[in-house]
């Protein structure tokens, strides 16, 4: 009987091509500034937390981008933003090594062979020094370094692409995105069986009889829940039991409910929207 909630995973053909077209624009350009800043950047932790943060940033454009157009698969949406950061690497390389000689951009610093010899040539050069030896980092020492680089640009985008986009549900009858969790509320577990057996076949007024706390104090019960704010059809709460800061359990996740049936306190909470 239960109905859980499941982006349908619908893609547009305009959905994509947009999600596509405007990540690869930003894959090109962004790469490319980000090779600049890197060139300019001396500070090794600087460049570190850039890295981080342009592949988020990436991932987050292109969630962005595919949640305006519809797109309702985060899953497709990490595999396009991976790409993307395949593609913004590319550009990376080729750009980084014009910028370190300060030298002007033209079409031929992008042949895949060009990008290739200059990148083999800065490898074994190296471009940066660490510590107070003033040596480059270079060679076998600089592989490594790399490696990880490229590893935190993909990773990141695709992880930051799915994350962003999972953190909203999407309501098929208004085709439209919503937030995730609209409100929570944390109560007492309770001892008694019999109150969780109603519980368990949908009947949440049960939960009025369990004590309210101000937040999470552990073992509690969290009520989630997912409300869309045009129309009834597409609510949904959670039930997760909390042991501690970071253990928790499922008990019900993202199940439909009716308007009528949203859990009481949340009722109260959304009240003052319509
Ligand atoms: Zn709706």
């Amino acid at each position: 009987m239960t109905k859980e909630y499941r982006y349908s995973n619908a893609v547009s053909l305009l959905g994509a091509v947009r999600v596509i077209f405007v990540g690869l624009i930003s894959s090109v350009i962004g790469g490319g500034a980000y090779a600049y800043a890197l060139a300019y950047i001396p500070f090794v932790y600087v460049r570190l937390l850039l890295t981080i943060g342009w592949s988020l940033g990436l991932g987050w454009l292109v969630a962005n981008q595919g949640m305006k157009g519809n797109v309702r698969s985060p899953l497709l949406l990490a595999t396009v933003a991976v790409m993307c950061a395949l593609v913004a690497l590319y550009f990376e390389y080729a750009v980084y090594v014009v910028a370190l000689v300060k030298d002007g951009l033209d079409w031929t610093d992008f042949l895949p062979e060009t990008v290739l010899a200059r990148n083999t040539a800065l490898l074994e050069q190296g471009s940066w020094s660490y510590g107070q030896t003033g040596e480059p980092v270079r060679g076998d020492d600089l592989k490594p370094i790399w490696i990880i680089e490229a590893i935190i640009i993909i990773l990141f985008s695709g992880v930051g692409a799915h994350m962003f986009a999972a953190e909203k549900v999407f309501c098929e009858h208004c085709k439209r995105w919503y937030e995730g969790r609209l409100g929570e509320q944390y109560l007492s577990t309770g001892d008694d069986s019999a109150l969780w057996d109603d519980v368990r076949n949908g009947d949440l007024s049960k939960l009025t009889q369990l004590e309210q706390f101000d937040g999470p104090e552990f073992p509690c019960l969290r009520v989630d829940v997912y409300r869309c704010p045009s129309c009834q059809d597409s609510n949904y709460y959670s039930l997760v039991k909390l042991y501690g800061r970071h253990k928790k359990e499922y008990i019900v996740k993202m199940v439909w409910i009716a308007e009528q049936d949203l859990p009481f306190v949340l009722n109260e909470q959304s009240s003052g929207e319509d």
